[in-house]
C-alpha cells in the first residue's frame, strides 16, 4: 500500500465492523464542537492566520513543553522548513532510516542534500545509533560530503532513541531534526515527543494519531530562536512585515480551518492516546507468543499511532486475517533504498535488518474506538492465524 495510511479500509466479522483507523465514530463524539469551530472561522473570514493558528501553537506548545510550535502545511513541510532554515543542501549528508515514509526522504533531497540511509534496530523498528555511528565514520572516511543532519523517525508512534542520537549528533556536530510525523503524544521519561529534540517535525494527516480534515503539519522546537525564521520561510520567505522576501521560502502555512478541527480533536487527545495504549497492551501481552511485536527503548511510552509486529510467515498472516474480517495494512513493504526515486542512495551493502523488516511486518487495527470485544476478536484471530491453525 502507497498511501501513508488507507482511511477506508475495514473488514466484516461478527464483531461488527472493524475499522483499521476509525475517524467515523471520533467524528460523532465530537461534531458540534467541530461545527461551531469551522463557523467561527466562516465568520471572521481570517482563512489563513487566523486566530485559531496562534491558539493552536499555544495549546500545542503547553502540551508538549516545546519552547515554540510553527504550525504548516503538512508533515513534509515541517521537515523541509529546519533544512532549509539550518542551510543545509548540495554536498550535504543527511542521516535517516530507510524504513519510513517517502516524506523523509523526499525532504532531504528537495533542499539538495543526499540521503545516506541508516540501518535499524530490529525489535524497536526504528534508527540504530551503532549503525549511525557507523555511516557516519564511512561518510568521513570517504570525504566526498559533509555530514550535517540526522532525522531520526518516530516510528508508529514509538519514540526513537532519543537519549543515544542526540549524544552522537552533538559530538559529531549534527542538527537533530525528529520526524515525528508518528510520533505526536509519544513520551519519553515524562517528556512528551516534541521537547525532545532540538527540532521535532510532526503532520496532522488525518490518519496519524491527531488528524486535521486535511493536509497540516507542525514543528516543535526547543529553541525559542527558531520561530521567526520557521516562520518566514512559511511565508515565502518574507520579513516579518510579509513585504520583502528576506530568505528563500515557499507556501508552509497551515489553514484556520484545519487549525479549527485540529483544536477540539487536541482537546480530547489525552482521552484518545489512554484508549489507544489500552489496546496496544491488550495487543502486547496476547500477540507476543506468537509475533514480535515492537519494544520501545527505556523509559519510552508510544503514542501508538499505528501498531505494527512482524511474523515470518506474514503473507500468510495477513490473507488468514483478512478472511476472517479484519483490516492490515503494511507499512512498509518496501524500504526507502529499494524504491526507484531513492536507489541512488542504497548502501552498497544493503540494510539487512531493514530489508528483514520489511518482509516480515504488518499492522493491526489501532483506534481508541475498538471495542473490548474487537480487541479480543482481533487476538484471537491473529494468534490463529499466526500459529498456523486456522480453518
Ligand atoms: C506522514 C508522514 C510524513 C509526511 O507527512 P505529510 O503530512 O503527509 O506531509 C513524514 N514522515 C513520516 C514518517 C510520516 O509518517
Amino acid at each position: 500500500m502507497n498511501s501513508v495510511v488507507n482511511l477506508s479500509i475495514a473488514g466484516k466479522s461478527s464483531v461488527g465492523d472493524i475499522a483499521f483507523i476509525d475517524l467515523k465514530a471520533q467524528q460523532k463524539r465530537i461534531r458540534p464542537a467541530i461545527e461551531k469551530r469551522l463557523q467561527n472561522v466562516l465568520d471572521h473570514g481570517r482563512y489563513i492566520a487566523g486566530p485559531e493558528i496562534t491558539e493552536l501553537e499555544e495549546k500545542l506548545a503547553e502540551r508538549t513543553g516545546a519552547a515554540t510550535v510553527t504550525a504548516c502545511a503538512s508533515g513534509t513541510a515541517a521537515l523541509i522548513i529546519p533544512l532549509l532554515a539550518r542551510g543545509i543542501g548540495p554536498g550535504d549528508a543527511v542521516f535517516a532510516p530507510a524504513f519510513t515514509y517517502n516524506a523523509t526522504a523526499n525532504a532531504i533531497l528537495l533542499v539538495g542534500a543526499t540521503p545516506v540511509f541508516v540501518d535499524i534496530d530490529p525489535n524497536t523498528f526504528n534508527m540504530s545509533p551503532a549503525d549511525l555511528e557507523h555511516r557516519i565514520a564511512a561518510v568521513r572516511a570517504e570525504g566526498k560530503l559533509q555530514p550535517r543532519a540526522v532525522i531520526p523517525v518516530d516510528l508508529f508512534g514509538s519514540p526513537a532513541d532519543y537519549p543515544a542520537i542526540s549524544a552522537i549528533a552533538e559530538r559529531e556536530g549534527l542538527f537533530m531534526l525528529s520526524d515525528g510525523a508518528q510520533g505526536f503524544g509519544g513520551e519519553l521519561d515524562g517528556k512528551e515527543v516534541g521537547a525532545l529534540a532540538p527540532a521535532t517535525a510532526t503532520s496532522f494527516f488525518p490518519g496519524k494519531a491527531l488528524g486535521a480534515y486535511g493536509d497540516a503539519g507542525a514543528i516543535f522546537s526547543c529553541n525559542a530562536l527558531d520561530k521567526e525564521r520557521w516562520a518566514s520561510i512559511r511565508w515565502h520567505g518574507t520579513d516579518e512585515a510579509r513585504k520583502e522576501s528576506v530568505r528563500v521560502g515557499f507556501n508552509g502555512r497551515m489553514d484556520s480551518f484545519q487549525a479549527a478541527v485540529l483544536l477540539e480533536k487536541l482537546a480530547i487527545f489525552d482521552d484518545e492516546r489512554a484508549a489507544r495504549r489500552r489496546v496496544a497492551a491488550e495487543y502486547d501481552a496476547r500477540l507476543s507468543g506468537v509475533a514480535k511485536p515492537q519494544t520501545h527503548i527505556a523509559g519510552a511510552q508510544s503514542g501508538c499511532a499505528y501498531y505494527s509486529l512482524r511474523v515470518a510467515n506474514r503473507d500468510q498472516v495477513v490473507a488468514k486475517l483478512k478472511a476472517r474480517g479484519v483490516p492490515t495494512a503494511i507499512y512498509y513493504a518496501t524500504p526507502l533504498h529499494l524504491m526507484p526515486a531513492f536507489s541512488d542512495y542504497a548502501p552498497a551493502s544493503g540494510l539487512p535488518h531493514t530489508e528483514q523488516a520489511a518482509a516480515e511486518i504488518f499492522a493491526l487495527p489501532m483506534h481508541p474506538y475498538l471495542t473490548p470485544d474487537q480487541v479480543d476478536y482481533i487476538c484471537e484471530a491473529v494468534i490463529e492465524a499466526a500459529s498456523g491453525t486456522a480453518s
